[in-house]
């Protein structure tokens, strides 16, 4: 499913502007609100960037798949003229494989809580594996209190295997209906 309302739409632009720079949020940003193609030229007028700007931006997407072009010969004209528009298939595999990453570190992280005994210290709440706890002696390094068992261990293992349970399903759905 596309991202719908402000906030989604937000977080999309600040994914863009991670994976890529704040020139790529701009161009994305525009050709995904105004929904229809855009020419290099309408492109630099609407975001207010040099056209070199927006080329380099529209090459980054282009390379991840998140913008198509039509190109436009113009008769009498030198150069050809390049249509742009938001790939929404790209964009959809992106965020899918991102979820799919997401879920592997989730995984991963559960795995580590399950098989790791941790310690906590009662005073400024910093964690501390079994190792590192008989490493300090079960003495907190940063404030010297004793360190206790974490009894927040089982909630933690639960709460990760609800997101991992969540997080799987809503990939396995996207899957199919990708399909
Ligand atoms: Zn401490």
């Amino acid at each position: 499913m596309m991202p719908t309302g402000k906030r989604s739409e937000e977080r999309l632009y600040e994914f863009i502007e991670r994976l890529f720079d704040q020139d790529c949020r701009s161009v994305f940003q525009v050709l995904y609100e105004e929904g229809k193609e855009l020419s290099d030229e309408e492109l630099a007028e609407k975001t207010g960037l040099r056209l070199n700007v927006v080329r380099r931006a529209l090459n980054m997407l282009l390379e991840k798949s998140l913008v198509t072009y039509r190109r436009v010969k113009e008769p009498g004209r030198f150069r050809s003229e390049f249509y742009w528009r938001v790939n929404l298939d790209g964009l959809q595999q992106l965020l899918l494989q991102r979820k799919k990453m997401a879920l592997e570190k989730l995984k991963t992280r559960l795995r580590v809580e399950k098989e790791t005994y941790y310690y906590v210290c009662p005073l400024d709440g910093a964690r501390y594996s079994l190792d590192e706890a008989a490493e300090y002696d079960y003495i907190c390094p940063r404030c010297g209190t004793p360190l206790m068992p974490d009894e927040n261990q089982d909630k933690i293992v639960a709460v990760l295997e609800r997101i991992v349970e969540k997080l799987g399903e809503e990939i396995k759905r996207e899957e199919v209906q990708r399909r």
